[in-house]
């Protein structure tokens, strides 16, 4: 079924009301392709918010994070440390260059990055290890970091979930040397397609503005440090279009707007689910007091995957589409090629199976949300 044909449906791509103006502006400037006035406009936004040395636009999440391999130089023989319950992306990136993935668990308690067996899965093989803030929660990052600066491992954030989230008054997509964000239609901020590369650690810049402009120092030839621009190393293709970053830095001025009606949406999850959660055994979302999250999702986790499925279809019957996610990724087939298997990754093989997650976007109304959780409430084992 198509996004129209629920009377809820998982996503909607919610507009907050100046991405056509933009648009029309971008068309009108006569500079449609990468790193317009908007590209601009959206990296300036960025680095001033999170206060990161440098934010690059890219055509995904998917496209930083290959963006993030190369700059780490990531070759056969490396290692680098991935959460088993994540997106593909965070994998492939790495594999792409050559690299095996070696999977780690999830904390069952905000099913992040499990920092506790950080340490002993490290080799002298580990080039880099992905941090990715599931729901927009922060991981553990005082220990990843301290683990990962001892032992030389360089830390990626996957931020696709957590663009401004905090931990322990830090803003996520700062602790790793590099970061990535996702502007896709699912996130809390989109263009329909979209991502983002932070840098922290200050040597990638330069290096990063000529992978991501086909291998050619184009960057520095637009600003007028050299007087051509030539293939200087290996890159690809990674910027977006202006129109696209255009819609993007519409939705980036009513951040306070976006971020406010997500709060007050996972908040009326929380209230109106916590006594049925209680009585049915499911759990919801756990956030630490010492982090701030970006709430980018509601899920709840069913006592069974029996459960989890009846609940699934009793809100299709109701015409509400909930999803459920991530397939481990080391009981996949290419995770088992790489040497994945069954009960590497205890909780993420429990959770997945009994995670679900409910309608959660921009627009969602309040009486929507109301037809959700009376429809939820009505599943009571
Ligand atoms: C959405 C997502 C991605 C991929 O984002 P794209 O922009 O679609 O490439 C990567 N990692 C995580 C955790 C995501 O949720």
């Amino acid at each position: 079924m198509t996004t129209g044909e629920w009377l809820i449906p998982f996503n909607r791509p919610s507009f907050e009301g100046r991405e056509l103006e933009y648009i029309h502006a971008s068309i009108a400037s006569g500079h449609v392709s990468g790193d317009g006035s908007f590209s601009r406009r959206c990296h300036q936004f960025l680095e001033f918010e999170l206060g990161v040395a440098r934010a690059l636009l890219t055509t995904s999440c998917t496209h930083a994070l290959e963006m993030a391999a190369l700059l780490l130089e990531v070759a056969p023989g490396d290692e680098v440390i991935v959460p088993s319950f994540t997106f593909v992306s965070v994998a492939n990136a790495f594999v792409l260059r050559g690299a095996r993935p070696v999977f780690i668990d999830v904390r069952p308690d905000t099913l992040n990055f499990d920092e506790r067996q950080f340490e002993q899965l490290i080799t002298s093989r580990t080039k880099a290890a992905v941090a990715v803030h599931y729901a927009g929660v922060g991981c553990e990052m005082d220990s990843i970091v301290e683990v990962a600066t001892r032992r030389g491992v360089a830390i990626v954030e996957d931020n696709a979930h957590g663009l401004f989230g905090s931990y322990r008054g830090r803003q996520l997509g700062t602790f790793g040397s590099l970061a990535t964000q996702s502007f896709h239609e699912t996130k809390n901020f989109s263009c329909g397609e979209g991502g983002a590369l932070l840098i922290n650690d200050k040597r990638f810049i330069e290096r990063a503005e000529v992978v991501r402009e086909k291998g050619t120092d184009r960057s520095r030839f637009f600003r007028g440090l050299v007087d051509k621009y030539t293939w200087t190393d290996i890159g690809s293709s990674y910027l977006p279009s202006d129109l696209l970053a255009a819609i993007l830095f519409a939705q980036f001025e009513a951040r306070a707007s976006i971020q406010s009606k997500r709060r007050e949406i996972w908040w009326r999850y929380r209230r109106g689910l916590v006594d049925w959660a209680a009585r049915t055994g499911a759990t919801l979302p756990f956030i630490p007091a010492d982090r701030e999250q970006a709430y980018h999702m509601f899920y709840v986790i069913m006592p069974s995957l029996e459960a989890r499925q009846r609940l699934m279809s009793h809100l299709r019957e109701k015409g509400i589409l909930s999803v459920f996610h991530y397939l481990p990724l080391h009981l996949s087939r290419m995770g088992l090629q790489f040497g994945g298997e069954p009960g590497q990754c205890p909780v993420t093989e429990d959770v997945s199976d009994r995670l679900l997650r409910l309608p959660f976007f921009n627009s969602l109304t309040a009486a929507q949300q109301e037809t959700v959780i009376e429809s939820v409430q009505q599943v009571v084992d």
